[in-house]
């Protein structure tokens, strides 16, 4: 493990640094009340133990005092050394990113920002979108051994409690960690999209490009603060070595571009590479709260029913409250008819914007009072569109 993910374990990835001017903006964004305050108008500082390292304050500091752990020098110098270094860009950092160029808000700059990520030195440009069906795969069968161990099913005993909640935000992972460990059951137990194309890299992807793994520097580039944390914790290296070495945000992305002196407006429409570059576009909405549920919804409404979800039905998880729910009935297959002796079952989901907003559903599950059976939680509202390793003002250059 590298030193800076030492430090960052031991430090969290979020910091308080210069001037503080006290004002308290970034106190009222914090969902844990991690950010200790000595008074109004004096100098913050944040609490490692309480830190989820969400970024939500960087973002709302009106005076730009809060600043990430950086690992673009080390990416660089991984660049420079000549090592296979693979990328791999989430699906919210390729809107934002044109939007940080002074595109039309809600411009898809994914073939500018292939383009650019060689032009910066990459080796190889996958992409997060290809592993995202991974975790709405897991997801999906994942919650449909928790419900068919609800029903009785044979061959279903070891499967999880429900209700299951997702796993992709580590945010709310953490959340969970340092506040309620009594409901860690019922996570999912997928990694997220990056974990698990970040252990691919290092095993068939290196082996497909012909490269010893230990050569590979793999590199993720997230609309959040948090995954630099995730990329660094010990539990990651299920590939034998760091399945991502190194995690930077869309905002420090733009930076190098700018840096670079790349004109990225002008960019030719850059192609990803194949194998671990493609994916079915489902992966596309998880940028926003909503996303993961429905994705992973589609997935156990096709194997239970063996026909596709109809858009209309699945309207109730999008939108933007801060606890949305909805009831999805799904029709049984032939052979789950003969086996529970229903038509159908219900599923009742529930969408969390705002990691905060978990409380009063954390509260029926203590009390046994919950009836959801699939939860999905994002720390920031809004989702990682919001993220907070996003770019902070609309054009920053
Ligand atoms: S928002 Fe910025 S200036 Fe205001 S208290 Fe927080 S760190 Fe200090
Ligand atoms: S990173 Fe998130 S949890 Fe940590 S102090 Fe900032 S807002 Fe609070
Ligand atoms: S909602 Fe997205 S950006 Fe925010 S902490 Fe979770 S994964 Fe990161």
């Amino acid at each position: 493990m590298s030193s800076i993910c030492e430090d960052i374990l031991a430090n969290g990835v979020i910091t308080i640094t210069g001037e503080c001017k006290g004002c308290d903006a970034c106190v009222k964004q914090c969902p844990t009340g991690a950010i200790t305050v000595n008074g109004l108008g004096t100098k913050h500082a944040i609490d490692p133990e309480k830190c989820v390292n969400c970024g939500r304050c960087l973002v709302a500091c009106p005076f730009g005092r809060i600043q990430d752990v950086s690992m673009v020098e080390d990416v660089k110098a991984a660049i420079a050394a000549g090592k296979t270094v693979v990328v791999q860009p989430a699906p919210a950092v390729r809107v934002a990113l044109a939007e940080a160029f002074g595109a039309e808000v809600g411009t898809n700059a994914e073939g500018k920002m292939f383009s650019a990520l060689r032009e910066l030195g990459f080796t190889v440009v996958y992409d997060t979108l290809f592993s995202a069906d991974l975790t709405i795969m897991e997801e999906g069968y994942e919650l449909l051994g928790r419900i068919f161990k609800s029903l009785g099913l044979p061959g279903y005993e070891n499967a999880g409690v429900l209700p299951q909640f997702t796993s992709c935000c580590p945010g709310w992972v953490r959340y969970a960690e340092l506040f309620h460990p009594e409901i860690l059951p019922n996570l999912s137990t997928a990694k997220s999209p990056m974990m698990m194309l970040g252990a691919l890299i290092k095993t068939y992807g290196a082996k497909n490009l012909g490269v010893n793994p230990a050569d590979v520097y793999s590199v993720a580039i997230m609309p959040c603060t948090a995954k630099k944390f995730e990329a660094s914790r010990p539990e990651f290296i299920s590939s034998g070595y760091q399945d991502v070495d190194a995690v930077i945000t869309t905002r420090e992305l733009a930076e190098m571009i700018a840096e670079a002196g790349i004109d990225f407006a002008s960019l030719p429409e850059g192609e990803v590479d194949k194998l671990l570059g493609t994916g079915s576009g489902a992966g596309v909405i998880f940028g926003a709260t909503g996303g993961v549920m429905e994705a992973a919804l589609r997935t156990a409404y096709a194997v239970v029913s063996g026909e596709e979800l109809a858009v209309l039905e699945i309207d109730a998880v999008r939108g933007e409250g801060a606890l949305r729910e909805a009831t999805i009935t799904i029709p049984l297959n032939a052979d789950l008819k003969a086996a529970t002796g229903a038509e159908s079952v219900d599923v009742k989901v529930a969408i969390v914007s705002g990691v905060e907003n978990v409380e009063p559903v954390i509260e029926q599950i203590n009390a046994g009072t919950c009836d959801y059976h699939f939860i999905e939680v994002m720390n920031c509202p809004g989702g990682c569109i919001n993220g907070g390793g996003q770019p902070i003002e609309h054009s920053i250059f």
